[in-house]
């Protein structure tokens, strides 16, 4: 194992100061025109109107914003000192999981500086705030403080690489870095962070992966299955050279058997049973799910489960599945391309293709499949649809890059932050950037 080589970097891209990002927390898309804020103590807070008091009504009023019945262009709320966590102002009704069965709406309270606008009919409310106050939140916010250091501090230096990595990459036509949400990195404000993770922050102050004088983006997901997939397989584009695909064990060779057996098998890798038991990633990742086999799953419907799942998903028409066929795999079994065929109400046959892992998650389940490395099982009689298919599936998420369980599984090993970002990310370099 090798310890960690911190390369203080004295090149182009080194950032001299710490950054301050922007975190849209409602969005114009949000389509809000009313929200509330709270302030538990007014006296670290100011605002740019007027007077700042306990509770501000803020609503839309055509070009400009009404905020306790007064108009104003927009509105900056700033701290005094340093407000206490219990202090920092609260805002009513922000939206979480967009576009999932999840979505919900929250309160949220917030550190740092609010800037709130009127997007074209819209309110548009953003976070400022400096990088390294904002990454306990998103970085290690759901995990255990008995997680072992090496993992909070490899995933610390993850979630770090990808923000900087990806600043306004989501969201080109708004003026922020990053959302609030899974799209980003999922953001609900301050939360109670365990001292371990303000400790992996502080640890790991600036530092970033770089690869190639270039700061990594950094991906990451649950549980590969035993290999990891490669980026292009999964967002499209080119391959990236440290987001290729590896076999997630401590010593492999490369044949990886052909994918029907790695799926059907049990492999010894990181983020098995090997190597993570049940209770431990239950223990150390929190609340995950309630299911404690995502390693290796299994799902079976009938013909009618998954029609009318498909149909709902898909907005379709279709009375049976003839044929679930994958036309192109990822390296790590992921299904990239899946045609399905069915005949609609009126006796017609038809076919659908589906061309991402994500898409395919989405039509196959009621809220989302753990991941599209599945084997499919078909049941037919002869001469007819078939009768029941059967999922056996690996992993949970897209897979690319740093596989959650498996750096938890190393780091319960005796694996440094330093050998599990080598182990993940190939070929790159822990540097601190300011
Ligand atoms: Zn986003
Ligand atoms: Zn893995």
């Amino acid at each position: 194992m090798h310890g960690r080589v911190i390369i203080m970097n004295n090149k182009t891209n080194q950032i001299a100061d710490e950054p301050t990002i922007r975190v849209g927390i409602i969005l114009p898309e949000d389509k809000k025109t009313l929200i509330k804020i709270k302030f538990p103590n007014l006296r670290h807070y100011k605002i740019n109107t007027e007077k700042l008091s306990e509770l501000l009504n803020i609503e839309i009023q055509s070009e400009s914003i009404l905020i306790n019945n007064k108009l104003v262009d927009n509105i900056l709320i700033e701290t005094i000192g340093n407000p206490d966590k219990n202090e920092f102002p609260i805002i009513n009704s922000v939206p979480t999981g967009r576009g999932f069965h999840w979505q919900n709406e929250i309160q949220v309270q917030l550190p740092g500086k609010i800037i709130i606008q009127n997007h074209n009919g819209y309110l548009f409310v953003i976070n400022k705030l400096p990088l390294e106050q904002y990454l306990p939140y998103v970085a290690t916010s759901e995990m255990n403080p008995d997680c072992p250091p090496a993992l909070l501090e490899a995933q610390t230096i993850t979630a770090r690489s990808w923000l900087l990595a990806n600043r306004k990459v989501n969201h080109p036509e708004l003026d922020i870095d990053v959302c609030n949400d899974d799209c980003c990195q999922r953001y609900l404000g301050v939360t109670n962070v365990p001292d371990q993770s303000l400790r992996a922050i502080k640890n790991t102050y600036g530092q970033v992966l770089q690869y190639r004088n270039e700061i990594c983006d950094a991906r990451y997901s649950k549980c590969c299955g035993g290999i990891t997939e490669s980026f292009e397989n999964v967002w499209g584009g080119k391959p990236i050279p440290y987001l290729l695909s590896i076999p997630d064990f401590p010593h492999y060779n490369n044949q990886t058997d052909d994918l029907l057996n790695f799926i059907n098998s049990f492999p010894p890798a990181f983020c098995s049973p090997d190597f993570v038991k049940p209770s431990d990633f239950q223990k150390y990742l929190g609340k995950v799910d309630t299911s404690d086999s995502y390693y290796r799953w299994e799902i079976t419907y009938s013909q009618k489960e998954l029609t009318s799942i498909i149909n709902q998903k898909l907005n379709l028409d279709a009375a049976q599945i003839i044929n679930l066929s994958p036309l192109k795999k990822g390296y790590s079994g992921r299904i990239i391309k899946l045609k399905i065929d069915y005949i609609d109400k009126s006796d017609k046959k038809k076919s659908i293709i589906l061309n991402s892992e994500y898409d395919i998650r989405n039509a196959l389940h009621k809220q989302f499949l753990y991941s599209s490395a599945i084997i499919i099982e078909q049941k037919t009689q002869r001469n007819s649809f078939p009768e029941e298919f059967k999922f056996i599936g690996a992993g949970w998420g897209h897979g690319v890059g740093l596989c959650q369980i498996g750096a938890l599984g190393m780091a319960l090993n005796g694996y440094s932050e330093g050998d599990i970002l080598q182990h993940y990310f190939k070929n790159t370099k822990i540097e601190k950037i300011y």
